[in-house]
């Protein structure tokens, strides 16, 4: 299965030079995620981050962060049998929040989470596309902790090698289908 989900990923993902600006490769996922096969392959291999060695899932929630781990998040979610939550960017969630601001690979940015999305002691899984420099993920395993919950992994497409987000998410296991 993973090694579908790596072949997909090295099919179907489009690198795009100097975008959103000059010096940035982004990796646009948009023709992963429109081939079925690709896609059920990559979130299988995702979920599998989320099941013991027996199949049982072992978290409670999935937490995807906007805008492309909402898309890889939710059938994560639906595949552990457990709930979704959105992490936002600032201003969007609509009811009381936690908010941590954070440096992007590109700008800079605040990630927002419902104050009730997370009940204390339950265990996230955070999902996403890329790990850049890993200041995503470090955001919102803080803003999980802020609401009590524990953080028991990552599991993204791609990691940018070269920028080493794994020492900027500490302790945290991230499984990555694929380093870049
Ligand atoms: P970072 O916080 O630096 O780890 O950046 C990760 C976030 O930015 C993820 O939500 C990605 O979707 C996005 N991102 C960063 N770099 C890229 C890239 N080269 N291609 C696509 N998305 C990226």
């Amino acid at each position: 299965a993973t090694a579908r989900a790596t072949e997909a990923l090295q099919r179907l993902v489009v690198d795009v030079p100097d975008f959103p600006e000059p010096g940035i490769v982004f990796k646009d996922i948009s023709p992963l995620l429109a081939d079925h096969d690709g896609f059920v392959a990559v979130i299988e291999a995702l979920a599998s981050h989320g099941r013991d060695g027996a199949g049982a899932p072992v978290v409670d929630k999935v937490i995807g962060m906007e805008a492309r781990g909402f898309i890889l998040a939710a059938p994560v979610a639906l595949s552990l049998r457990c709930g979704f939550v959105p992490v936002r960017k600032a201003g969007k969630l609509p009811r009381e929040t936690h908010a941590v601001s954070y440096a992007l690979e590109y700008g800079e940015a605040t990630l927002e989470l419902h104050r009730d999305a997370i009940e204390p002691g339950e265990r996230v899984l955070l999902v996403d596309d890329v790990l850049a420099t890993g200041g995503t993920v470090r955001a919102t395993a803080e803003l999980v902790e802020r609401c009590g919950g524990v953080p028991v992994g990552v599991a993204v497409l791609m990691e940018l090698g070269f920028l080493d987000g794994r020492s900027l998410v500490g302790d945290l296991p991230v499984t990555s289908l694929m380093t870049v």
